[in-house]
């Protein structure tokens, strides 16, 4: 839609020119941004000119920058996971963590078209629960490359950076730059399990489960998006039992009720699929 208040765009080129009048916003691939209307946004900065190389990766961590795209993510997913039906299609299967980048690609349900705009770092920054790229990230343990307004730089665990329903801990003026995803969550087993109400659904909740690939430390992590207001992640030095599972998923509370599901189902479904996981994982 158009967005009347708007009185200037500018692109970015470089970091100087990453800087925020009050009611100025950064603009990613402007999915959301220009989907409804926006109170008091008289201007945008478009982050997409800086350049930044979508995806890099070294012998510690995948780089991701804020700017990449959901079909730049997608296409990270090698060849034969993305045929799979096993770890792209159908919410099954135990595999290697970079089906993950084409299942959660496959969370945000849109045309090829958003696909090839809307951005990680915007779909992170707008802070939907059934934010895909935040399960993702959230689930590889991906820290947030985070520029300041001073000038400066900060980390943030990015299941830590959305904080609730289109809220993050973003101060105002910090922009993300960039998602770095450490080699050992990449070497991890991954489970993928989500439901929404409908086929084409937005999710009504999402649980990502990874056990470390190192036999030394048997890390296994339990994430939950979607189906609350925040990711939580349940952390366990060995594979839990059945019980403890349980256990700390009674301890969540932060499920939440919107037109896409009631908190009690979405705890009954996440609760269904972190066994399922479990069981799968052993
Ligand atoms: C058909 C359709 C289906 C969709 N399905 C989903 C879905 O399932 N789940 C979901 O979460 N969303 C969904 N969306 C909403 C939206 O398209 C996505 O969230 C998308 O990833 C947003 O990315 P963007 O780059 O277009 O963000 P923009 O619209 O450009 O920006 C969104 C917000 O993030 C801020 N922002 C952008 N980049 C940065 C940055 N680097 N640092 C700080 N702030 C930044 C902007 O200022 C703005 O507030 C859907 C949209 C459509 C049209």
């Amino acid at each position: 839609m158009d967005l009347i208040s708007v009185r200037e765009v500018r692109v970015a080129r470089n970091r100087d020119d990453i800087v925020f009048a009050p009611g100025e916003q950064p603009l990613g691939g402007g999915t959301w941004l220009f989907s409804e209307e926006q109170d008091g946004l008289t201007g945008l900065v478009d982050l997409t000119g800086m350049g930044w190389p979508s995806i890099t990766e070294t012998d510690a961590a995948l780089t991701i920058s804020a700017t990449s795209t959901i079909a730049d993510l997608a296409a990270l997913t090698p060849a034969d996971l993305r045929s799979d039906p096993l770890a792209g299609g159908r919410d099954r299967g135990i595999g290697d963590a970079r089906a993950l980048f084409w299942q959660c690609a496959n969370s945000l349900l849109a045309s090829f078209k958003i696909w090839n705009v809307a951005t990680v770092g915007g779909n992170i920054a707008t802070a939907l629960p059934a934010g895909p790229m935040t399960s993702l990230a959230a689930a590889l343990d991906a820290t947030a490359i985070i520029w300041t307004a001073d000038d400066g730089e900060r980390t943030l665990p990015v299941a830590d950076l959305v904080t609730g329903v289109r809220q993050t801990a973003l101060a105002p003026g910090e922009v993300l730059r960039a998602i770095e995803i450490p080699r050992s969550s990449l070497e991890s087993r991954t489970g993928f399990r989500r439901i929404a109400l409908s086929p084409l659904g937005r999710t009504g909740t999402m649980v990502i489960a990874r056990a470390s690939a190192s036999g030394a430390s048997p890390e296994v992590v339990f994430t939950v998006t979607g189906g609350t207001t925040r990711p939580v992640q349940l952390r366990f030095d060995e594979p839990p039992s059945a019980a403890a599972l349980e256990r700390a998923l009674l301890g969540i509370d932060c499920w939440y009720t919107d037109p896409h599901g009631a908190a009690d189902w979405r705890r009954a479904m996440s609760a269904r699929f972190a066994e399922e996981l479990r069981a799968e994982l052993q």
